[in-house]
């Protein structure tokens, strides 16, 4: 059989239960996005504690070196605990090379809560990317990723268990070159691999002044690479939920789409979405209902992106539960059926992450 890689060791597909695609658990080290200027002066919030008193401005896009660096390793335990309450088994943290990734730490955490936490190997937007990379070619990415996969990640011992999130940057629209070489890298050890892939796209089109919806671009590239569309995901697709058209042509590409910034409501920040407007909670769930009412349950996947303190519960976020805590039984009212649940909170994620025959056991 062809089993999971998660930070404690190998599980079967069937271990997997419900599972939380896009998370972000811990990341040692601090924050890297800003990390490299040497003046953050033009950042009044940067070096404050986080308190009730700039919570506001957080929420509005604030950068802040304390809510930005998920270094915490109690409060990730104590905020899984959420989820595992709720029913969660499975938890993929999507934090790549450059951001500031530490699966000794998921292993720890892993073994506190006594949830499956799976690692990913990727890279996120190209000014996170250490210099080295630079250096390399497709090719030689992909040897990497595919060691960190097959072998394990530097000394630890511990292997990803999955391609992530690999970030697309809004200038060039729909990847910087260096993201083209991730991403084709990415491909190329998803075919060798097997496992699970996602990309996060580009947010919002400065040009058009809108949310960008360019993930045609990004399957044009994996077919072109022959990587399985089965095992991708499309990342934050609910950010652009206004463009119910776009969705329903990347469905019919035959992609999955990831709702996985549930509990953003309220967030705004121009820096992220490049002045568009943050969707609500409701209309996520909303969507949700309406796509499975059209059939559409097997191409959805559900998550919190919890990437930032103040996504925490303990500082005033709806952490890593508020799928299975909320949406959950609002989806019910709104009429999608226990199978169709099932299959956006399990089946769905087992398909991604289940090594394709061939791939890597
Ligand atoms: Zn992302």
């Amino acid at each position: 059989m062809n089993m999971i890689q998660t930070v404690t060791g190998p599980v079967s597909p069937d271990e997997l239960g419900v599972v939380s695609l896009h998370e972000h658990v811990y990341s040692g080290g601090g924050p890297a996005l800003y990390a490299d200027r040497e003046d953050h002066s033009d950042f009044p919030y940067w070096d404050l504690p986080i308190t009730i008193d700039i919570l506001g401005a957080l929420r509005r896009g604030a950068p802040n070196r304390e809510n930005m660096s998920l270094n915490d390793e109690g409060i990730a335990v104590e905020e899984l605990g959420h989820f595992a309450a709720h029913g969660g088994r499975t938890v993929v943290d999507n934090t790549g090379v450059g951001l500031s990734r530490d699966p000794a730490a998921l292993r720890r955490i892993a073994e506190a809560t006594g949830l499956n936490i799976i690692t990913t190997t990727g890279f996120y937007k190209h000014e996170t990317h250490p210099g080295w990379v630079k250096e390399m070619t497709a090719d030689q990415v992909a040897d990497l990723m595919v060691s960190e996969i097959e072998e394990g990640i530097g000394d630890t011992g511990i292997r990803a268990g999955s391609i992530g999130e690999c970030a697309c940057s809004e200038d060039p629209l729909p990847y910087h070159p260096e993201e083209e070489k991730i991403l084709r890298a990415a491909c190329r050890a998803q075919i060798r691999t097997g496992v699970g892939f996602t990309i996060h796209p580009s947010i919002y089109d400065a040009r058009e002044g809108g949310i960008a919806a360019v993930g045609e671009a990004y399957i044009d590239l994996i077919e072109e690479e022959g990587a399985d569309l089965d095992s991708f995901y499309l990342s934050h697709c609910d950010l652009s939920l206004d463009r119910l058209d776009y969705h329903l042509r990347l469905l019919d590409r035959g992609i999955t789409i990831s709702y996985d910034t549930f509990g953003y409501e309220g967030i705004n920040s121009p820096e992220f979405l490049g002045g568009c407007r943050m969707p609500t909670d409701i209309e996520r769930v909303d969507r949700i209902a309406a796509l499975c009412r059209r059939g559409y349950d097997r191409q959805i996947v559900m998550a919190q992106d919890v990437g930032m303190r103040m996504l925490w519960k303990r500082y005033g976020g709806s952490g890593y539960s508020l799928v299975l805590e909320w949406a959950v039984p609002l989806l019910r009212s709104r009429g999608v059926t226990e199978q169709q649940l099932r299959n956006m909170l399990v089946e769905n994620p087992k398909r991604i992450l289940t090594p394709a025959p061939g791939g890597a056991g």
